[in-house]
């Protein structure tokens, strides 16, 4: 058996994600499965006695380096380099953190919780999602917009943390060491940039929620979420080790920068061809400042060192997330049809329809599963009666089935 390929064959994590894996006749087993294996022995041997836990209280994900991090991660997400690079380090410093031991010399490394700034369906959620896949720590994806001040209807901040209690069946250690993606943090920016005197439920209120949460303090969460109830009992959760990831597609945020920009680098608008890929890629120079002015508050902000951005997707990029990721759609459709038995083939002008249509109807990534399931709902619908062996999805017929559908009707957005 080759090294790397060694893995634990109980839970089935490879030798590069745990610390010890004793090797056996057929197989090998991870300290974690020991300590797995010993609660049940013990639960087995004294039912009413109190087991041990399971995890070693030590356990921290033993964390690739970043340029590991990064390949991981590209074979997930297409293109967005930058954005990978920094979440790669932003990670592996945090796990260093986690790693650390108390030292003399009391230098104390500072959490990088991360804020992405980048359109909608540009893969910002899709590289959180990545990552914790990597690190195989709990991981939950909360949406900011939900979430109100203390004492108004919607969520209290807290049940952010209910849910990551949940993905891991309430196991308060492994939380305490998870990933948090908060969708749409511009949502709840404040709609000015002068603090208001009128009160603002759903913009700073929440954004003073969340700032104790990434602080990294003691909270009292709600088991089951929702709003606290008095006979409710709650669970403490230490934050400090959580690392919250931020998303949000900041519109007009571009004015802001390239305003910032303008009034700071003379000489800016002197090359024409530059300026033009500046304008393109403006969001390349998005920073604290941009947010702050946009809404967010500095103190939250503060909690949110590190910011990257996500491109725009062009043609290239979405023919490239059409085909190329390990679960593209186009294999993802393919897999589909084989179980029929059935060979399907997408032809390089119907994958470059498919992007087109994609790209007018500005619905992003997103749209091309929304294309891709109108163009292919009639031979999903027929062809497992049918006796065919082979299908080919054409240009021609690609349009055929959408002009057809509602959703042309996109076309006027
Ligand atoms: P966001 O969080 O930025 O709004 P998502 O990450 O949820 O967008 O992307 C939506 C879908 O689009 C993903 O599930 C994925 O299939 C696809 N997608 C978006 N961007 C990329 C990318 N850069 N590479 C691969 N797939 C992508």
């Amino acid at each position: 058996m080759k090294e790397s390929k060694i893995r634990c064959s109980f839970c089935n994590r490879n030798k590069d994600e745990v610390r010890i894996l004793i090797a056996g006749a057929e197989g090998h087993i991870c300290e974690n499965c020991v300590a797995n294996a010993q609660e049940i022995i013990e639960q087995e041997l004294n039912p009413g006695g109190e087991a041990r836990k399971a995890t070693p209280s030590h356990f921290v994900p033993k964390v690739a380096k970043p340029v590991e991090i990064k390949h991981f991660l590209d074979e997930y997400v297409i293109g967005q380099d930058d954005a990978k690079k920094i979440l790669a380090v932003a990670v592996y410093n945090h796990y260093k953190r986690l790693n650390q031991q108390v030292t003399e010399d009391d230098v104390e490394i500072e959490k990088s919780n991360l804020i992405m700034v980048g359109e909608t369906g540009t893969g910002k959620t899709l590289l959180a999602k990545s990552i914790a896949k990597l690190l195989n720590v709990p991981f939950t994806i909360v949406d900011a917009t939900v979430f109100t001040e203390a004492g108004y209807v919607g969520e209290d901040v807290e049940s952010i943390l209910t849910r990551l209690l949940q993905v891991c069946n309430y196991d308060v250690e492994a939380a305490e060491r998870g990933i948090v993606y908060i969708d749409e943090i511009d949502k709840i920016a404040r709609k000015s940039d002068n603090p208001s005197i009128t009160r603002d439920v759903s913009g700073e209120g929440v954004q003073q929620g969340l700032l104790k949460l990434l602080e990294g303090t003691e909270v009292l969460v709600p088991p089951q979420g929702g709003r606290k109830h008095p006979e409710q009992k709650l669970i403490k959760v230490n934050t400090q080790n959580i690392l919250f990831i931020c998303g949000g597609a900041f519109d007009g945020v571009d004015r802001i920068i390239s305003r910032r920009i303008q009034t700071h680098s003379i000489g800016f608008t002197v090359n024409k061809e530059k300026e033009e890929d500046a304008r393109k890629h403006i969001l390349r120079y998005v920073n604290s400042q941009d947010l702050k002015q946009f809404g967010l508050i500095p103190e939250l902000l503060g909690r949110l060192p590190v910011v990257t951005y996500l491109n725009t997707l062009d043609k290239e990029a979405l023919s490239a997330i059409l085909t190329e990721p390990r679960n593209a759609l186009v294999k993802q459709y393919k897999k589909l049809f084989k179980v029929e038995g059935i060979e399907l083939t997408f032809t390089p002008d119907a994958v470059e329809y498919i992007v087109d249509k994609a790209l007018e109807y500005k619905l992003g990534a997103r749209g091309l599963r929304s294309i891709c399931e109108v163009v292919l709902a009639d031979a999903m619908f027929n062809l497992p009666s049918a006796n065919e062996k082979s299908f080919v999805l054409t240009r021609e017929y690609c349009a055929e089935k959408l002009e057809k559908s509602t959703l042309v009707t996109l076309k006027v957005a």
